[in-house]
């Protein structure tokens, strides 16, 4: 069996356009959301890739290519079997947005080629290292070609990585006609890393049974579980008035706001959890004499752990609230997502077939819970089953952002295996 499927891999045709050189092209195109617009996409230029993207599809022979009113871009690769009804239409789903933490203009990506070890410092400022010891997978990227920012921008590797390889995949099939596969329905997706894009998604007209996002980090990393999430809203309302003639009336609600912040308990914070341990996170506010709000993220893996850390939260409010009771304070909580494991453990094929596409690529496949939640999260509850798959890449959301030649061919590799997995097993 081994031989079989090296002998195929060195018939195999490459695509018109490698992996990397495709990435790199598509990281050059500026197209960072921003958070709280009204509009979708948030910002404009994300449709200067969506437009490429579907010109590109076309050109790749993909058909009923569209680009929706909210800079979706929607396409159906046709299958090539004997009956392709017989095998499940199979989504594959990136995003073209990048975080709006960290620039995305003027992305100049460096190629370290035959990289041989040591910590990789990003030319354009010596501050921003990517280090051994913080990242031991460059271990396993010797003699590999690692691309980066020049360190005054993030690289785009989330998720243009994805990206590239599900466009590298569509090349290689359209070269490769022998590989057998069903039919399969792609799309690009829009302010993902604000977490709106998803939103205006038409699961219906998308038309796949199941999907993967394909949006994850180190290759082999699988991901069926992501955080159930909720975020509160704490408001303290005080009375304003002049500072001059505030005796006895100014009650300043940014005191009962310090106070709640600190009854926080250290050990459940982002910056003192990982694995499995959820946490609560305040993140922003507003800090005034007559209204201060805090907003906090709750997220854990398991309902339970949720529920409770939410009235952790609403005892808190009781305990300032005893404390300083001139000042009215409310919670409001809300849902955000939920652990799409609750219905993806009635779907083990997915997992188990993205486990053997690595698998047959090469790799050791990993099942890794994601601290945060995926476009796929949204997408599982509203009846499209979507796992996350990897990409390669790695320190998402920084100016350290990476990925290699060989995490971009593997990941593209792997999902190759995957569709041809799918119309085998069917
Ligand atoms: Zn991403």
């Amino acid at each position: 069996m081994l031989i079989v499927v090296s002998q195929a891999q060195s018939e195999r045709k490459p695509p018109t356009e490698p992996a990397m050189d495709r990435f790199v092209r598509y990281v050059k195109i500026d197209t960072q959301s921003q958070e709280d617009q009204t509009t979708t996409p948030s910002t404009r230029k994300q449709l200067n890739l969506a437009n490429l993207l579907a010109k590109e599809l076309t050109s790749l022979g993909a058909q009923n290519v569209r680009v929706s009113e909210f800079g979706i871009v929607y396409a159906m690769v046709p299958g090539n079997l004997a009956d392709n009804s017989k095998v499940p239409v199979v989504g594959f789903i990136a995003h073209m947005d990048t975080s709006p933490a960290v620039s995305g203009e003027n992305v100049n990506a460096v190629i370290h080629k035959n990289y041989q070890g040591g910590d990789i410092t990003l030319p354009k400022d010596p501050t921003q290292v990517i280090t051994v010891e913080k990242n031991p997978v460059l271990k396993e990227l010797i003699g590999d070609d690692i691309i980066t920012a020049d360190g005054t921008t993030l690289l785009g590797s989330d998720d243009k990585s994805g990206v590239a390889e599900i466009m590298t995949m569509i090349d290689t099939l359209r070269q490769n006609p022998q590989i057998k596969h069903g039919t399969l329905a792609i799309a690009f997706t829009p302010d993902e890393e604000v977490g709106t894009g998803i939103e205006k998604f038409d699961v219906k007209g998308f038309g796949a049974k199941v999907a993967y996002t394909v949006d994850g980090e180190e290759l082999g990393e699988i991901s069926d579980e992501t955080w159930s999430a909720r975020t509160a809203t704490v408001t303290f309302q005080g009375k304003s008035t002049h500072p001059g003639t505030a005796k006895g009336i100014m009650v300043n609600a940014m005191y009962a706001m310090g106070d709640y912040l600190s009854h926080f308990p250290h050990d459940m914070l982002p910056e003192t959890t990982e694995g499995r341990v959820g946490f609560v996170h305040p993140y922003a506010g507003v800090i005034d004499v007559e209204t201060s709000t805090l907003k906090i993220l709750l997220r854990d893996f398991d309902m339970s752990g949720l529920d409770a850390k939410e009235k952790l939260l609403r005892d808190m409010v009781t305990q300032t609230g005893d404390k300083l009771p001139q000042v009215k304070i409310t919670i409001d909580v809300k849902e955000n997502y939920k652990n799409m494991k609750e219905v993806l453990k009635n779907f083990p094929e997915l997992t188990n077939n993205a486990m053997e596409a690595a698998r047959r690529a090469g790799l050791k496949p990993f099942l890794k819970p994601i601290r945060g939640g995926t476009d796929g999260s949204r997408l599982t509850f509203q009846g499209l089953p979507t796992p996350n798959l990897f990409t390669g890449g790695g320190n998402f959301h920084g100016k350290l952002e990476f990925n290699s030649r060989r995490g971009l061919e593997k990941s593209t590799e792997t999902l190759i295996h995957l569709v041809q997995i799918f119309a085998e097993k069917s």
